[in-house]
């Protein structure tokens, strides 16, 4: 492709939105715009990513027997309804009307069409197993879209279902998709790790996520270095250190204008480990308080598992009315008709707890026999506390989730329907699960993990083009005559190139170059006409190479292997 006659917007400034590094470098190389918040158009660069990411992973989803569809965007509401989904779910699904009134959603994802698909056309044990997907465009309306094509809430998804007689063969399709997705992030170019996941909304028996580690996630998993342990943080249960093993008496001690933890502990020359956090939530049923350690932080999805609901956070006037006390000042002790779930940790230990009076805190209490409360794994697992396999110390790391596989089970397919006859004739559900990938996800995370000051370094295997080639003078001739030869000899011989022909001073080409981060850099200059060379860049290493014309091709085949 020849710059000239291409879209290529590079821009000097990072936009003024952005915070990601991938945002930024990815406007600024000029692969997407933001059309609305979190809408993206994809131009020709960034859209040539995307693609080779798709091919990549289709040519693994094909390898494991995968078939693909394509599904529909625009959903009747019946089959959500069905599932139980349409209610289910919130804000994050983009409902409308047809013209006759009738109720339809944009799909977030497939299950449900897939359950509807399997209904209709899988009769028997011998129509299974199969494996069906999809790279569609979901809609979501997210609540924080944000860090560019990270979260969207339109994007592009692959998505493949299975289907399967019975649990063990689903673990046999499972292990298929590990291994695809291994195969698909590495041959991308992606670092990850491999965690466990909770199954949330989608229901089942289990869940991996696939996660590249990078300050611009949004989720935090927990890894064991020692074992191998890998939760996400919304699962993992760390060892906390030994309860606050304090021997106060249980009284009244006055703590005036005193509200947080940090407060409460400096106030009475106490570990925040020797406190209680008392968190005031809104369930279904009305007010829950959830206790954790004054250490540690409560994981809203846990405490979520834990009321098999979601809740949200008490406004303060709430806390007042179903309290009768401010938020800094809610304890457990003495509080009527308002449930309580307290984290493990707090089975052992005597603490300072807020005494539902203002200025007022009780020491020396004791949960479970200075109150009654439900026991649930609520915290936030720390840096440091033990493996819960091993006990050797955690490490937390930020992630971004690039792909996640889970056993779905039953719930979709006896929701909707989707039943075979076994071989001794019996109807039974199919078990299904259900494995996603976002393409635009794998971009950013490439990018993220792969930059440098000054601009992208694309893994071989996504990058828009392989070969940058860049006449440096473009009104000599000889220049542009042999740029012109090496531009059509290296496509004749496979390799994606683009050719810088701007008018433009050789520093700013050789600034858009390194913002473009294409994995080799071809100069044809002055060189050619003193010594009848041209010089081999490599992007990442920046190291340089000087080859004789004739030789471009051959040397940049050899490259190729070394660059991955
Ligand atoms: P998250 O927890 O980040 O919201 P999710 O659990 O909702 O992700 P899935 O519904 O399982 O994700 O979607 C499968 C894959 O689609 C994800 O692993 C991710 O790569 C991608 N994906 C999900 N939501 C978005 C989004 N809003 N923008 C871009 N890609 C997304
Ligand atoms: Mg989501």
């Amino acid at each position: 492709m020849r710059w000239t006659r291409s879209l290529i917007p590079t821009l000097r400034d990072d936009p003024a939105d952005a915070e990601a590094i991938s945002h930024k470098l990815m406007v600024r190389a000029g692969l997407v715009r933001q059309l609305a918040a979190g809408i993206y158009v994809y131009l020709p660069l960034g859209l040539r990513v995307l693609d080779r990411i798709n091919r990549i992973i289709r040519e693994e989803m094909n390898a494991i027997g995968g078939q693909e569809v394509t599904m529909p965007v625009l959903h009747p509401a019946e089959l959500w309804q069905q599932s139980g989904r349409w209610d289910a779910i919130g804000g994050e699904m983009f409902r409308l009307k047809d013209r006759n009134g009738r109720d339809m959603c944009l799909g977030m994802t497939h299950e449900e069409v897939i359950a509807w698909i399997a209904a209709r056309e899988i009769r028997s044990y011998r129509d299974l197993p199969q494996i069906w997907y999809q790279i569609q465009t979901k809609e979501r309306d997210e609540a924080r879209p944000r860090s560019g094509v990270l979260r969207t809430r339109e994007f592009l998804m692959k998505d493949s279902y299975t289907l399967d007689p019975d649990v063990a063969a689903l673990e046999i399709s499972y292990n298929a998709h590990k291994e695809a997705y291994c195969r698909i992030f590495d041959r991308c170019g992606v670092s990850y790790v491999i965690v466990q996941s909770d199954p949330g909304m989608m229901g089942g028996a289990g869940a991996h996520e696939f996660m590249a580690p990078s300050a611009a996630g949004e989720d935090e998993v927990a890894l064991c270095a020692a074992c191998g342990y890998a939760a996400n943080v919304e699962l993992a249960r760390g060892v906390p250190s030994g309860p606050a093993l304090s021997d106060a008496k249980r009284e009244e001690v006055a703590t005036p204008g005193v509200r947080t933890i940090a407060e409460v502990s400096a106030r009475l020359q106490i570990d925040p480990a020797a406190t209680i956090k008392t968190l005031v939530f809104i369930g279904p049923d009305g007010p829950v308080l959830a206790l954790v350690r004054g250490d540690h932080a409560l994981h809203e999805r846990k405490l979520a598992r834990a009321l098999k609901a979601e809740s949200r956070p008490a406004h303060p006037d709430e806390v007042t009315r179903h309290l009768g006390v401010a938020p800094g000042s809610v304890g457990p002790v003495g509080v009527g008709g308002v449930r309580i779930i307290a984290d493990e940790s707090l089975r052992e230990g005597r603490y300072v707890v807020g005494a539902n009076r203002e200025g007022v805190h009780l020491t020396g209490v004791t949960p479970g026999r200075d109150f009654d409360c439900e026991w649930a794994d609520l915290q936030v697992a720390l840096p440091g506390e033990g493996c819960p396999s091993c006990g050797k110390p955690l490490r937390i790391e930020r992630v971004i989730e690039v792909g996640n596989i889970f056993k779905l089970g039953t719930k979709y397919s006896v929701a909707l329907g989707a039943t075979f006859l076994d071989e001794r004739g019996q109807q039974q559900p199919i078990v299904m699960g259900s494995y996603g990938i976002g393409p635009a996800r794998i971009a950013a995370a490439a990018v993220e993990q792969r930059h440098d000051p000054d601009g992208i370094v694309w893994p071989w295997a996504i990058a828009p083009f392989q070969v940058h080639l860049v006449p440096v003078a473009m009104k000599d001739a000889a220049q542009m005559a042999a740029a012109d030869e090496i531009y059509r000899d290296l496509r004749a011989a496979g390799f994606e190139v683009l050719m810088d022909d701007r008018e433009e001073r050789a520093g700013v080409k050789f600034k858009d170059a390194d913002l473009l981060g294409i994995p080799i850099r071809v100069t044809v200059g002055n060189a050619l006409a003193k010594e009848g060379v041209v010089e081999l860049r490599q992007r990442g290493t920046r190291t340089d190479r000087r080859v004789p014309r004739s030789e471009v091709v051959a040397a940049i085949r050899e490259m190729a292997q070394t660059i991955s």
